[in-house]
């Protein structure tokens, strides 16, 4: 038993109160701004009109709004968000010790609701804006399923029709996820599919692809192009999630400043970026205005290592090239990770407001290999007790990796890293890594030359 002084409570938590009343905006104190979406057609920016037949109004408004520091988040909202907010902030007291590290080790919980991670936090918000604007219903793609299911739960809290398209090596994966949705009744097809146009001509390039995010994307985007009283919504990589995952940030930043802490390091797993946006937004914000420093770390997927070895460059956030460009650390929209990649964090791309702070210097990153990750998982699950997300768990590995450095060094940091979600849909995954039969593929250089030959030329940009 450890002897040692507790001061700090394992889980510090807020009252309901305290749940932000407004999301951060964290581009109003960026000097340079993430560049804005392109239209592929006319290389000139996309226009709230243009986006508009995508996306719902009011999203295209807050997707575009990068002088508005603080959003107000509309009652409706918070009060979902008070049936699994405020997300509990950890001290990881029992693998501090496990580590030995004079480390201060924190972890913001979002696994707390059924889609077993943050991504309901934007889910509701998007969900919300499309009912308020009176349309029918919304479509998307969905990779690791936790952005389908918690787009289908807002989506059947409001009453609106989800129609989402899932990635096909997730979908034969992972096929309790499928049934999670369709209890809270979505509509899910595998993707790619003979459903759209783009599917089928994606399927008929590259009979028998186990899919993509990006694929997905094209599909999600047609339907909702083509059907009326619908839009088109995303669970990550654009401004507008980063907005809305800022609560996740806002609620770590106000517990940890009850107990006076400042954390040294900030850790979270990337994406599409929305969970790190969102855990860092405040803090990033106050080293944007020269208040504070804080050294903040994305981690990735070797398989998929978009800021680490990708281009910061214009670039589709689709396979089937459809949709806007956005200028970020992309591995070009043609690649597709290796399908034994089996913890998510699959996209091609980067989020723009992301892609332009790490551009900037404002933080690092770096890639972690799956293996490595699993080990992380299972010494956090065996004494922190909760079974991680694999895409958690890269954040898990390098938030270990700093707290061994600090035993090494002696030097009493704190640290914090988003636990963003929960493994139980993920078992094949750790039978693999139990079986001892999973591989780290990493991309060869030929292998990312292939994506980066697949990015757009576009008029008027070099
Ligand atoms: C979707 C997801 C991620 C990665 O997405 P970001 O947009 O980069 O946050 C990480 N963890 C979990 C549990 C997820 O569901």
């Amino acid at each position: 038993m450890s002897t040692k002084s507790i001061d700090i409570p394992y889980k510090i938590y807020l009252s309901e109160e305290e749940i932000p009343q407004s999301w951060y905006n964290v581009r109003a104190d960026m000097k340079n701004k993430p560049a804005p979406l392109l239209n592929p057609g006319t290389g000139k920016p996309m226009t709230a009109e243009e986006l508009g037949v995508v996306f719902c109004a009011e999203l295209v408004e807050q997707e575009l709004d990068e002088t508005t520091p603080f959003i107000p988040i509309p009652q409706e909202i918070r009060d979902f968000y008070k049936m699994y907010r405020p997300a509990p902030l950890v001290r990881a007291y029992c693998l501090e010790e496990k580590l030995g590290t004079p480390a201060h080790i924190y972890y913001k919980f979002e696994g707390n609701n059924t889609s077993g991670s943050h991504k309901l936090n934007s889910a509701i918000a998007q969900a919300y804006y499309a009912k308020k604007q009176g349309l029918k219903g919304v479509t998307t793609e969905t990779g690791a399923e936790q952005w389908g299911t918690a787009l289908s739960m807002a989506c059947a809290y409001l009453g609106i029709d989800c129609k989402v398209y899932m990635v096909k090596v997730s979908y034969e994966q992972k096929p309790f996820r499928r049934e999670v949705m369709r209890t809270y009744g979505a509509d899910v097809t595998p993707s790619p599919s003979m459903t759209t146009a783009v599917g089928r001509r994606i399927l008929e390039e590259f009979p028998g692809t186990t899919g993509s995010l990006g694929c997905a994307i094209s599909e999600a985007v047609e339907v909702a192009v083509s059907n009326p009283g619908y839009r088109y919504v995303l669970g990550s990589v654009l401004n507008q999630v980063l907005l809305h995952q800022s609560v996740i940030g806002l609620e770590a930043k106000t517990a940890l400043d009850k107990y006076g802490v400042k954390p040294d390091i900030i850790i979270g797993c990337a994406g599409g970026g929305s969970n790190l946006g969102g855990l860092i937004s405040p803090f990033m914000g106050e080293k944007l205005r020269g208040e504070a420093d804080y050294r903040i770390i994305a981690v990735e997927p070797a398989s998929c290592p978009s800021f680490t070895r990708g281009k910061f460059a214009y670039d589709f956030c689709d396979t089937g090239m459809i949709c806007p460009l956005a200028k970020m650390y992309t591995l070009g929209s043609g690649f597709i990770p290796s399908p034994n990649h089996a913890g998510g964090l699959r996209f091609h791309g980067m989020s723009p407001t992301l892609s332009q702070l790490y551009h900037d210097g404002l933080m690092e990153a770096v890639a972690v290999e799956q293996t490595s990750v699993f080990e992380a998982a299972e010494l956090f699950a065996r004494v922190e007790g909760i079974l991680p997300a694999p895409e958690s768990s890269h954040a898990i590995r390098v938030a270990i990796d700093e707290a061994l450095k600090c035993k090494a060094t002696g030097e009493e940091k704190d640290i914090l890293f988003g636990l963003t979600g929960t493994g139980y849909f993920d078992l094949v995954a750790y039978q693999k890594f139990n079986d001892g039969v999973m591989g780290d593929y990493i991309p060869t250089d030929e292998d990312l030359a292939r994506g980066f030959a697949g990015l757009p030329k576009v008029p008027g940009l070099d």
